[in-house]
């Protein structure tokens, strides 16, 4: 089936937009396409260009917020909402009225903040290194790298999010140097891996927190972690994502998405063509005949 959705995937007309803020990503090909199933047993369906590897950008937003809370628990909680922002993923309006307190982790201003949280004990290089080992032990795979140069040019364009960052610094949301909480945050969102490497790095979501076994979070949290997928892990398009898939889901404008359907399989799809709120328009579709073909849906009666 995952051959079969990657075959129809190649025929389509419509592809979506690559993301240009960035020359990294505005010089991936539109016509990439790869898809990555784990299944619970450990099976491993993969098809297209699931090998290679993309900038994997916010999707590292689920790997960093669960550093975040093996940091500091639930105190998390109080620098960061648990609610959809309905608005786009770089946005600065609601900061305002929220006192700087960003809606969720998975937006930008939110992941700036877990950047903020995980700098409160480690070096930028030490969070980077630990973010590194992190993905890598959970996809074990330590192929798995940082693009410095998709970092750099985050670093060389990111006005905006230094905008959320010094915004948030002046309620008192962001604690230490500015420069040094977004240096880490690109270099998270500049995580290089394949689909394959990806849907391995999700087992733990669909494991009810375990991953070949072994327990990296709790059971609670790992649920927790998906209510939040599924609730804000699409940006202003959460909604319709769940309409839709009905799974947990993260997506980046590097045109990836991880999702997870619990108990069942562990998903990464990529195809760099973008919606407008900036989700891989094809990894969408795909997901979209995954889910319906299977009836992976969390809403479907088991
Ligand atoms: N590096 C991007 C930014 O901060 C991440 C965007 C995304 O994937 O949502 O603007």
């Amino acid at each position: 089936m995952v051959t079969e959705i990657a075959a129809e995937m190649h025929g389509a007309q419509h592809r979506g937009t690559v993301a240009s803020y960035i020359p990294p990503l505005a010089s991936v090909p539109a016509d990439k396409f790869g898809l990555a199933v784990v299944m619970a047993d450990g099976t491993v369906h993969t098809s297209g260009d699931a090998e290679e590897a993309f900038s994997i950008q916010s999707v590292s937003k689920v790997f960093a917020l669960t550093l975040a809370l093996g940091a500091v628990g639930d105190q998390l909680w109080s620098r960061v909402g648990r609610e959809p922002s309905g608005s786009a993923f770089n946005s600065i309006v609601q900061l305002e009225t929220e006192q700087g307190i960003p809606r969720n982790p998975f937006i930008n201003a939110g992941a700036i903040v877990v950047c903020d949280v995980l700098l409160g004990r480690l070096q930028p290089r030490e969070a980077i290194a630990q973010m590194l080992r992190f993905v890598r032990e959970l996809a074990g795979d330590d192929t798995i790298r940082i693009d410095e140069t998709v970092a750099q040019a985050e670093q060389d364009t990111g006005f905006r999010n230094m905008a959320l960052a010094n915004y948030m610094r002046a309620f008192g949301n962001i604690h230490g140097d500015v420069g040094m909480v977004l240096g880490t945050y690109f270099h998270f969102c500049a995580l290089a891996m394949s689909c394959r490497q990806l849907a391995l790095a999700g087992r733990f979501l669909m494991d009810g927190g375990r991953s070949e076994g072994h327990r990296i979070i709790t059971e609670s949290r790992a649920r927790r972690i998906n209510a939040l997928m599924m609730s804000c892990g699409h940006y202003d398009n959460s909604g319709d994502f769940a309409f839709r898939i009905g799974l947990p889901g993260k997506s980046g404008v590097g045109g990836g998405i991880l999702a997870v359907a619990p108990g069942i399989a562990s998903i990464a799809v990529w195809s760099p063509g973008l919606n407008e709120e900036g989700n891989s328009h094809l990894g969408q579709l795909a997901l979209e005949r995954l889910v319906q073909r299977t009836g992976w849906s969390v809403f479907e009666p088991r």
